[in-house]
């Protein structure tokens, strides 16, 4: 074999370990970038944070990971704190991202309203709303991340197509006619051969 020929191999197994190392850490970039929703364990409640996914890809090509928050619904307060947090990513952060949690939520529930089942949400649709006790209809994505574990507890799921129509019904109730007897206490529509079986949480029968 030739010199060139040697040459041409190892320019080749040298490019190729560069793409697997480079390819490593936009991997290690990928995993842990977006917003989390953890349990703080000083307070025993959801915190919405961020995870340094540069910086964790960044010293991926030197060895471990490091990880490290970006940001915390409970920081500048408690920006001291020592993050152990972390620890619950595990070996799957993608379950703690808060638009998973917002999917599995969504997932195998039907709109108060239309009672039409929510099939597997997309980042790119029109986001889906929630309907709160005090009858108004507000978008997942409006509400404090570190809050949603409890809004899920005591809102209704609803479809984009009727949190437009209930925020214009709610704006201008003057310029819509409502035919009555077919909602419940919280403005929902009652139907009896589509009963909304997911979803509902007690207070809206109560
Ligand atoms: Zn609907």
């Amino acid at each position: 074999m030739s010199f060139k020929m040697y040459l041409l191999i190892a320019t080749i197994v040298l490019v190729g370990a560069v793409v697997i190392w480079l390819t490593d850490a936009v991997r290690v970039f990928f995993r842990y970038r977006g917003k989390m929703l953890l349990t703080c364990p000083e307070t025993g409640h959801a915190a919405a944070v961020n995870v340094a996914a540069a910086e964790a890809a960044r010293t991926a090509l030197t060895g471990r990971p490091h990880l490290c928050l970006s940001e915390c619904s409970r920081w500048p307060e408690r920006q001291g704190c020592g993050q152990e947090c972390l620890s619950q990513l595990g070996a799957d952060p993608h379950n703690c991202l808060v638009w998973t949690k917002v999917i599995d939520w969504y997932r195998g529930r039907s709109c108060a309203y239309c009672h039409k089942p929510f099939g597997e949400l997309n980042w790119h649709d029109h986001r889906p709303a929630l309907l709160g006790p005090d009858r108004k209809t507000v978008q997942w994505s409006e509400i404090a991340a570190e809050t949603l574990p409890d809004v899920f507890a005591t809102h209704l799921p609803v479809c984009w197509s009727c949190h437009v129509a209930e925020t214009f019904r709610r704006k201008h109730p003057e310029m819509v006619v409502d035919r009555p007897g077919n909602r419940g206490p919280m403005g929902e529509l009652l139907t009896e051969r589509r009963p909304n079986k997911v979803g509902v949480s007690p207070m809206s029968r109560t």
